[in-house]
């Protein structure tokens, strides 16, 4: 047993080490000083330690303090001595890390023997409690399945990043996320989804560096966090080396998966707050997420003002449709020589919506995203029908109306038959109503939306491919599909009489459509010249600024529609 005796005055030493003496095997040291003590104590292993309550550089409670914070990783018991008994004392010494209390007159051979062996089982008892409370603490801060830390923990190691000084350079985080898991997990099965999530985790950990933490912040989403003198640099050769490793197939005894990751990362600022830098990389990661395959996006401030706008137009979109409060507005399409022939019902972000105003190409795109779509275009769709309805009452029969569908809607299980409900429910034939759909509906080429097409066709519908001349532009897709009407898209209307390339282009897009007997209709017409134009191409339809921008229902009654003929013709409206 070794014995350390920590006491200013030589005359008790004496007496104790005396009566430890007469133990058998008994090594003791002494130290005059707390600071001589505590030195005696880093570099030699104790068994007890005897500790005077008064010292000339400390009192004996705070020795107690400082022993504590050596952290000790052996069974070491701690007695403290005083001169005299006081109750509080001992009580203190207890709570400040002493395993027991001596009062110095009462030391017998006995009493300093039983003392040892009592304060050595206790601190064997503590250390034990403290061992696995650190254990559990420690599996509370570790991930089960990939034996990574956990959410808890990464929170931690950031929050202790953000308040420790800039000496070990800047820091920075990475989000990865594995793509289409759900869909791995519940295809495969969860054992191969959890074998997934272990491969990735080894593959991460085998490309960071020791410094680096990782964990698993999520089902399928992992955080690295890491620090660096240079840490844009390190960043950039991590995530070549992390893409590198993520890009092989993660293969099973039966099955081999290629996936794709998201990963979005933001540097940690020095004042950035704990929330933010989450918050940060949480965006960057969202907006990778949008992208398609492999996708790494770092934060920048504009990001923030556009996830933030995303999340408005979704509130909006959610609340506008319960409410029904969408607009609709109607821009008319005319026949060559100036009559309107039908009006294309283009829907508008609500006036005065507390989340903001949003272009049509906007939450439409989100719409599409977090499938209101559905309900969106119905909305349009029946006020359409009910606006033409009004207009027929009036006794403008020749109108027609065009609804734009997006290529999600075709995908509707009876739609059509829904369609058709809302056109007799308003007393209009289908045959009134254009459907005007972009070319891309039609690449998939599957039979679903094959069929919906055909389905609207022979309902009486009349199929519009709109946008032509910025995608594929296949005749294929003209002469496989049922459709009667394809409107140029206005990026190929000449901007300039000497735009010939426009001109020309526009030209074999006219003359290949009328091949095959589809009517043609020009959109975005803002010069009379551009009119003649088209005129001359033998396009039979015009639709754009130079008649008219879409306006309200109200407007079209008021200006618009005013027949100045007695057969209720619409006549061309100038601006
Ligand atoms: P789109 O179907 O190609 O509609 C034509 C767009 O061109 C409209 O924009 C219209 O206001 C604009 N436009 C018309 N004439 C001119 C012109 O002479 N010059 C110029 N510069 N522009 C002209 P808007 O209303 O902003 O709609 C944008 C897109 O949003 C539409 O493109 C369509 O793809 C989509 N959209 C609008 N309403 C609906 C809807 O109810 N359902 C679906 N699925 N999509 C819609
Ligand atoms: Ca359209
Ligand atoms: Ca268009």
């Amino acid at each position: 047993m070794r014995v350390l005796i920590i006491d200013d005055d030589k005359v008790d030493r004496e007496d104790i080490k005396r009566v430890l003496q007469s133990q058998k095997g008994t090594v003791i040291d002494e130290a005059a000083t707390a600071q001589e003590g505590l030195a005696a104590l880093t570099n030699i292993k104790f068994d007890i330690v005897l500790l005077d309550y008064l010292l000339p550089d400390k009192d004996g409670l705070n020795v107690l303090s400082d022993i504590k914070k050596l952290n000790l990783t052996y069974p070491c018991g701690i007695i403290l001595m005083s001169g005299n008994e006081e109750g509080e004392l001992l009580e203190k010494a207890l709570e400040s890390g002493a395993q027991d209390f001596l009062v110095k007159h009462e030391i017998s051979q006995q009493r300093l023997k039983r003392t040892i062996h009592l304060a050595r089982k206790r601190f064997e008892l503590e250390y034990h409690v403290r061992k696995s409370q650190e254990r559990s603490k420690l599996a509370a801060r570790m991930d089960n399945l990939t034996r990574l830390y956990n959410r808890t923990a990464f929170e931690s190691s950031l929050e202790k990043m953000l308040s420790s000084d800039a000496s070990y350079g800047e820091g920075a985080v990475i989000f990865l996320d594995v793509d289409n898991f759900k869909f791995f997990n519940e295809c495969y099965g969860h054992e191969v989804g959890d074998g997934l999530l272990k491969q990735v985790a080894e593959r991460i950990k085998q490309v960071i560096d020791k410094n680096d933490k990782i964990a698993r912040i999520g089902s399928n989403e992992f955080a690295i966090l890491l620090q660096s003198e240079n840490v844009d640099s390190k960043k950039r050769r991590l995530l070549n080396r992390l893409l590198k490793a993520l890009d092989a197939p993660f293969v099973f005894d039966d099955v081999e998966i290629n996936c794709t990751f998201s990963i979005g990362s933001t540097c940690v600022g020095d004042k950035t707050s704990k929330k933010d830098v989450i918050k940060q990389a949480n965006l960057a990661l969202h907006k990778a997420k949008g992208e398609s395959g492999y996708s790494v996006t770092e934060f920048d401030a504009s990001l923030s003002a556009e996830i933030e706008k995303h999340r408005k137009i979704k509130e909006g979109l959610e609340y506008h449709l319960s409410q029904g409060e969408f607009n609709v507005v109607y821009q008319p399409i005319v026949r060559a020589v100036g009559e309107t022939v039908s009006l294309e019902a283009l829907v508008r972000w609500p006036t005065d919506s507390p989340f903001g105003h949003f272009r049509p190409d906007e939450f439409i795109a989100i719409s599409e995203q977090n499938q209101t779509i559905d309900k969106l275009g119905e909305f349009v769709f029946k006020q359409a029908v009910e606006t033409l309805a009004g207009l027929k009452k009036k006794g403008f029969n020749d109108i027609r109306v065009s609804v734009n569908f997006s290529p999600i809607q075709l995908n509707q299980w009876e739609l059509c038959v829904k369609l058709v409900d809302i056109c007799t429910n308003a007393g209009v034939l289908p045959s009134s109503v254009i459907l005007e759909i972009t070319e891309t509906a039609l690449l998939s080429n599957d039979f679903a939306t094959k069929r919906m097409i055909s389905e609207l066709a022979a309902a009486g519908f009349t199929i519009s491919l709109d946008d032509f001349g910025t995608g594929y532009s296949s005749i294929s897709h003209l002469i496989n599909f049922p459709i009667n009407q394809v409107k140029m898209d206005r990026s190929v209307v000449p901007v300039s009489h000497e735009d010939d390339k426009r001109k020309n282009l526009l030209s074999s897009l006219v003359s290949m459509c009328k091949s095959i007997g589809a009517i043609v209709v020009v959109e975005g017409i803002e010069h009379q010249w551009q009119a003649d134009f088209c005129h001359a191409l033998g396009a039979e339809k015009q639709q754009g600024y130079l008649y008219s921008k879409p306006v309200s229902e109200k407007e079209l009654y008021e200006v618009y529609l005013q027949p100045e003929s007695e057969d209720c013709t619409l006549q061309r409206v100038a601006i």
